[in-house]
């Protein structure tokens, strides 16, 4: 690593470039290569949380090959979308450095772990093994926010909060010395939420942002915390009332350790009857990461779990579950109760056994908390697809959808059309052009064209494999 740091600088005319190799006009599969004179830079490295054909990034472009051409990779998160492929670069060649927050590295090696479990469980393998996971985490050089360090001859890389999920981070590179700075948002938030700050928006020096739009249409605009928080109370509220079982589908990071301390708050202050709160799937690994690091959880949180002493995700509501046969008790159990479990959008995890087993009674409840991508299973129940076929021990079965099926808006840790309009008023300084991704087509589009009518700046929606040259 520190003989590429240390190589001499090559002369000539200066250039600087992005290509979108994943992640564009779509949600999934996040890569971009920034490459400059002398230096290739790989952010993200992430799979398509839907069943579609391509599901990884573009790796066959001729920009990103060989892959030892790489001089560092810079990991924005740690959801799969963002970061499930990284280890599969180790086994194809690369060999160089991983930039990210402390907390990203500890998520994500637990979340690339569990992804090689779940592919494995639905008769599928994951592109890497354990030992590759190993080795990517021998070759993070984590990094908090604020702190700059070199990681190419001519880059400077900085992180700061983006408030999508503990560690998330915008990336701002400067590029030669003075020559040019581009930041990545990554997902971002940009309103103070129960767990994290606003994403910041002040820089030494930008000329181009890139920036997310998974909630950038023209209507895509969300209750606030708060009108999420009674929403959720009053579905659980019902459900348990009549006896029944409340289905909460979630990624183990970020929605529900929010959801969690809704919960929890809702108990602990009488407004909710106290049942037990199961958590099934990684999500109580990921709350254990999110007590590790306080420090990168907004101020008021850190106070209550200091001074207060009073850790709300150590509270008793919260049950692990902890083996299969725990988990089959759970799902024929008669009381009523709530279940956090994964995946998010519902392609897999151990959610689909709860699904099975309390699909047909119309007394539960499926609770939506968070974005439901195109072509996943969440999206189709979304949809009202009322049978749906799964699997049952490789085995194809049919499940009839009669649960009441809900959505409690607002938990999302991606800004909405108003924050994301909002982010980019504040931004200081004001950048020359704004590049966008993370969203459906219709999104990325119709965000690029708001911006540039009400800022006046340059706007670009990319498709994948499409290079922009910005110096
Ligand atoms: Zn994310
Ligand atoms: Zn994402």
């Amino acid at each position: 690593m520190g003989r590429r740091l240390a190589r001499p600088r090559i002369e000539g005319e200066s250039w600087v470039r992005m290509t979108a190799l994943g992640g564009y006009r779509e949600v999934g599969r996040s890569a971009t290569l920034l490459s400059t004179r002398e230096s290739k830079i790989l952010i993200d490295c992430g799979v398509d949380p839907s069943d579609k054909e391509g599901a990884t990034p573009y790796f066959n472009a001729p920009e990103i090959q060989p892959l030892e051409n790489l001089d560092a990779v810079v990991i924005t998160h740690a959801h799969l979308d963002h970061c499930a492929l990284l280890p599969a670069l180790y086994k194809y060649g690369y060999d160089g450095p991983i930039y990210c927050t402390p907390p990203t590295r500890d998520l994500m090696s637990l979340m690339q772990l569990d992804y090689i479990k779940v592919s494995f469980g639905e008769g599928k393998r994951a592109p890497y093994e354990s030992s590759h996971v190993r080795e990517m985490v021998a070759h993070c050089i984590p990094l908090k926010y604020g702190e700059t360090t070199d990681i190419a001859p001519d880059i400077r890389l900085t992180f700061q909060n983006a408030g999508h999920i503990l560690g998330s981070a915008v990336c701002h590179f400067h590029i030669g010395d003075g020559l040019y700075n581009v930041a990545f948002t990554g997902d971002m938030k940009f309103e103070r939420t129960w767990l994290f700050n606003p994403t910041a928006n002040k820089f030494p020096r930008l000329e181009t942002l890139v920036i997310e739009s998974t909630y950038g249409g023209y209507r895509d605009m969300q209750p606030s915390r708060a009108d999420a928080g009674n929403a959720l109370k009053a579905v659980v509220e019902r459900t348990l009332s009549r006896q029944g079982k409340v289905l909460i589908p979630v990624f183990a990071v970020g929605r529900s350790q929010e959801v969690m301390l809704v919960l929890e708050e809702l108990m602990r202050t009488g407004k909710l009857p106290n049942v037990p709160v199961y958590l099934d799937g990684m999500i109580w690994e990921a709350t254990a990461i999110h007590t590790a690091y306080p420090e990168y959880l907004n101020s008021q949180l850190r106070t209550q779990i200091f001074q207060m002493g009073q850790n709300p995700f150590l509270s008793p509501v919260f049950k692990r579950v902890e083996t299969s046969e725990m988990r089959e008790r759970i799902c024929n159990d008669i009381e009523p109760c709530i279940v956090l479990a994964t995946g998010g959008m519902m392609n897999g995890g151990p959610v689909l056994e709860y699904l099975k087993s309390w699909a047909d009674d119309p007394k539960n409840s499926l609770v939506f908390v968070g974005y439901q991508a195109e072509g996943t299973l969440g999206n189709k129940i979304q949809k009202g697809w009322n049978e749906l076929q799964l699997s049952e021990r490789g085995k194809p079965i049919s499940v009839k959808i009669k649960l009441n099926v809900e959505n409690a808006e607002g938990f999302s840790g991606h800004s909405d059309r108003r924050q994301l309009m909002a982010y980019i008023a504040s931004l200081d300084p004001k950048p020359e052009r704004i590049i966008i991704g993370h969203g459906d087509e219709h999104k990325c589009s119709d965000l690029a064209s708001s911006i540039y009518k009400k800022f006046n700046v340059e706007t670009r929606a990319p498709m994948n494999l499409e290079t922009i040259r910005m110096k």
